[in-house]
């Protein structure tokens, strides 16, 4: 088994780079159908996603526009802590259909928090695509509208995904060893 290091971890190869894409096909082959009519705003939420976007942008081949945001995240004066913000957006949404690009939801905390925000500006419909799901780590509620793989809740680095800001350039899918 392949394995990489990343900082001061060991990771084991999970997914190969022909997997993902052939996984990123078929869901861009889905919006294809689905999206031909609507004129979508496809918004690609950096850092982790650019790979995803990348791949999955060059595979829609419907009339739409790309843009990217990111979400602020700072230690605030709340309850749970941590406040998180969309920040980068530039388009109106209003009227739009959005189709929001994650790579990887978790707990659903971010993209539910993600939703609520965007519901704010008015657009027609959002729609969720993210490149991975975590099921079994999932705490909310939140619509999935496209989702290329699954996987268990394994900590995993690569494809545009970091740990501490390394390995975002590995071109496959690792996780993290349990020793
Ligand atoms: P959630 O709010 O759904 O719990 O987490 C979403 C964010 O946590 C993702 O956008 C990603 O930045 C990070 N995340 C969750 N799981 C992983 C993982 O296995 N590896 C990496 N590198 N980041 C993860
Ligand atoms: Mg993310």
């Amino acid at each position: 088994m392949k394995t990489v290091k990343v900082k001061d971890k060991e990771f084991e190869l999970f997914l190969t780079q022909e997997v993902i894409e052939k996984a990123i096909g078929d869901i861009a082959e889905k919006m294809n159908k689905d999206l031909a009519e609507k004129d979508p705003l496809f918004i690609c939420v950096l850092n982790g996603s650019f790979i995803y976007a990348a791949e999955l942008m060059k595979r829609v081949s419907i009339p739409c526009e790309v843009s990217f945001v990111k979400m602020s995240s700072y230690q605030g004066i709340s309850s749970s802590g941590k406040i998180k913000e969309i920040y980068g957006l530039e388009e109106d949404i209003k009227g739009r259909t959005v189709v929001v690009v994650e790579d990887i939801v978790d707990t659903g905390y971010t993209m539910s928090l993600m939703l609520e925000q965007l519901v704010c500006d008015e657009p027609k419909e959002i729609l969720v695509s993210t490149m991975l799901l975590k099921p079994e780590a999932l705490k909310v509620d939140v619509k999935l509208d496209y989702v290329a793989m699954e996987i268990p809740s394994d900590f995993i680095v690569g494809y545009g995904l970091d740990y501490d800001g390394y390995g975002r350039n590995l071109p496959d899918i690792y996780k993290i060893k349990n020793s």
